[in-house]
């Protein structure tokens, strides 16, 4: 792979091993969110390219991917996850020019990718069906088969490209899938630079295709392809549902990971400050925009004026800038689009009588697509508490005991993540099993391993990323009967 440049790159296609351009000739430009200006030209794919992608990936799937043992495949991921660590810093340059995030973040994360990989790998070697005893074992003898899926239809969000496909990527090879992925139009440049560096290090053509593209016909033909067996989602609740639809229309599987609103409750005798740095760490990273953001604070209200203190002063303190530079602490918001919509959010609060405790606006020493770390006090029933804003923003309210902090915290439709603050650790695991939602941290937040399982409750979600389980999430089992 090419090292880490300041040039105008130009990303094609991915399909079959090689890099092609999409059928119709078209392009699109990719738009740095820092500078404002276009950095890349992408391919812009459309449905015959996902035709063509499909194809190569059901003879991938067909051929030598799908020939290939357990352990085979295992050696083949280790190696892929050696490469991406080599490749880490070239491939973080690309995710910080495309989604503004945090270049010494985007290292830090890429250099881990790599353990999702040896993770899953360390189970390819050991997808083991069972021997069923029969009801008469006189006439007949079962046994189970887990075998692969097929060819996946994997979509992806534009906040973290290459996390986000390696939830779905290290376990469908590790079942024997092979994959189509369609990246997000507003960061789609890390995807393709990484199927290459995957290819180079031994997958197979055909196993990873990736095919870009500017409209939404490009995800949505892929979500409805009659070749593809499964498809694996991770995006908007809203566009969640139009891709479940599609796959269900074609009897497929489907893996949907979405959006969220996660809380985060803290009892009065929480460590106050660990508390407020870990809002802190779970509203702002990657200037709000993930999926996991803890962006409802539901405090005890003896301690609310304390804690609010601590988050306000933490979160006037966090340095805006460039994201390529090593003391910034947040970059921009990743496209114009959405930081239309957070303005248009903090607009709404402040129109149904929300307080401002800190931020609320752009950040006019630097222009561009920055606001300022942003905390609201609002009633429970404002829109600003009840939806994804999915930008720097933290909705905080009050709570009196311990059952209503769990009826506040469950007061959503969403249901993907959230944690508890306190000492009493009777209290703190009543509350973790009487939050709905799929991870629960105590103490702590956003620590997220490839071992345990990911996913949401109600509108976060179906079905589980990571852990063990995620590897039958792209197997079938097969029952087999021998007469004897
Ligand atoms: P989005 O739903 O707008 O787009 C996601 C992907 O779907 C993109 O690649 C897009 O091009 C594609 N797409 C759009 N319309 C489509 C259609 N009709 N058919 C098929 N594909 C289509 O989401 P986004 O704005 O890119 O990402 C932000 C959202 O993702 C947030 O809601 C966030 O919570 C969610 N998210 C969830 C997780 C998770 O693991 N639960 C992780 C990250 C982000």
């Amino acid at each position: 792979m090419a090292p880490p440049s300041s040039a105008y790159e130009t990303f094609k296609l991915f399909i079959n091993g090689e890099t092609v351009d999409a059928v119709s000739g078209k392009t699109f430009a990719s738009l740095n969110p820092y500078t404002g200006q276009p950095w890349a030209t992408i391919a812009d794919g459309g449905p015959e390219d996902i035709d063509i992608a499909v194809r190569a990936a059901r003879a991938a799937f067909e051929g030598e991917w799908g020939a290939k043992s357990g352990f085979e495949r295992a050696a083949v991921m280790r190696n892929i996850a050696d490469a991406i660590s080599a490749n880490a810093e070239r491939l973080a340059l690309l995710e910080v020019r495309d989604s503004g995030k945090l270049m010494r973040e985007m290292i830090g994360q890429l250099k881990g990718l790599g353990t999702w990989y040896t993770y899953y790998a360390g189970l390819a070697d050991k997808l083991e069906g069972k021997t069923v005893p029969a009801l008469n074992p006189q006439t007949y003898f079962g046994y189970t088969l887990r075998q692969p899926v097929g060819v996946v239809g994997a979509i992806t969000p534009w906040n973290s490209p290459l996390l986000l496909l390696t939830f779905k990527l290290a376990p469908l090879l590790a079942a024997g899938c092979t994959c189509v992925v369609k990246p997000s139009e507003h960061s789609p440049a890390s995807t393709v630079a990484f199927a290459q560096i995957l290819t180079e290090a031994g997958l197979p053509p055909g196993v990873l295709n990736v095919v870009t593209g500017w409209d939404r016909s490009t995800g949505e033909a892929l979500a409805a392809h009659q070749g593809v067996d499964k498809v694996a989602f991770t995006g908007s609740t809203a566009t969640g549902a139009k891709v479940a639809q599609a796959a269900v229309a074609n009897i497929n599987k489907v893996t949907l990971e979405l959006g969220g609103k996660s809380p985060q409750i803290v009892f009065p005798d929480a460590d106050l400050d660990a508390a407020a740095n870990g809002v802190i760490a779970g509203v702002f990273a990657a200037t709000g925009q993930t999926c996991m953001a803890g962006s409802r604070l539901i405090v005890h209200e003896s301690v609310k004026d304390e804690l609010v203190a601590k988050v306000v002063e933490r979160a006037n303190a966090i340095k805006q800038g460039d994201p390529t530079e090593a003391g910034t602490e947040m970059g921009p918001v990743a496209n114009r689009p959405q930081y239309e919509k957070v303005l248009g959010f903090l607009a709404g609060a402040k129109a149904e009588g929300a307080t401002i405790a800190c931020g609320g606006e752009p950040n006019a020493d630097l222009g561009g697509l920055f606001i300022r770390p942003t905390v609201v006090l609002a009633d429970p029933e404002k829109t600003i508490v009840r939806e994804e804003v999915f930008g720097p923003v933290l909705a905080a309210y009050t709570f009196t005991d311990e059952d209503e902090a769990v009826a506040l915290a469950n007061d959503t439709p969403y249901g993907l993540a959230g944690a508890v603050w306190t000492k009493d650790v009777h209290r703190a695991h009543r509350v973790a099993a009487a939050v709905r939602a799929g991870t629960i941290w105590i103490n702590a937040y956003r620590v997220v391993t490839p071992n345990m399982p990911f996913g949401g409750f109600g509108l976060s979600g179906i079905g589980r990323e990571n852990g063990t389980d995620a590897v039958d999430e792209y197997l079938e089992n097969k029952s087999v009967l021998v007469e004897l």
